[in-house]
């Protein structure tokens, strides 16, 4: 069995199972498959690797080991790429994104009304989940 991610012409993502990709194929071009919220039958795979149903079950614990040494990787990078602001991430943002300081990689913590503040200004930050946000250096320069 092959699951495929697909998308309808209006966006919407499901996922369906096949026997094989050829069966997806057929029932694709047979308008057979349709979208679950729009019954659109104009369906496309979306760009991503299908997952093939293993007959053996991965121990959950490799999984989480392997993600705790993917987020310690990420949150390293971003150590060592960006420069730790503190409180002050929302200040240095918009300062940056006015052109009033050069812009430089930050990372630092924000309220939720700071966070909402940027979106509204058109700043380009993202919120880390907490598994890739780097422990705060002890000292600030
Ligand atoms: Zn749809």
């Amino acid at each position: 069995m092959i699951r495929y991610a697909l998308v309808c012409s209006f966006g919407h993502e499901f996922e369906a199972w096949f026997s094989s990709s050829a069966d997806y194929d057929v029932q694709n071009e047979k308008k057979l498959i349709a979208c679950p919220l729009c019954e659109d039958h104009s369906i496309s795979k979306q760009i991503m690797a299908p997952s093939v149903k293993s007959t053996k079950k991965k121990p959950a614990l490799s999984d989480a080991k392997a993600f705790a040494a993917f987020a310690g990787k990420v949150r390293e990078k971003i150590r060592d790429t960006h420069d730790y602001v503190g409180d002050k991430f929302a200040d240095e943002a918009l300062a940056m994104h006015r052109g009033e300081k050069d812009e430089k990689p930050i990372y630092g913590e924000t309220t939720t009304q700071e966070a909402e503040a940027l979106k509204d200004e058109g700043v380009p930050a993202a919120p880390l989940p907490p598994a890739f946000a780097p422990t705060p250096p002890k000292k600030l320069n």
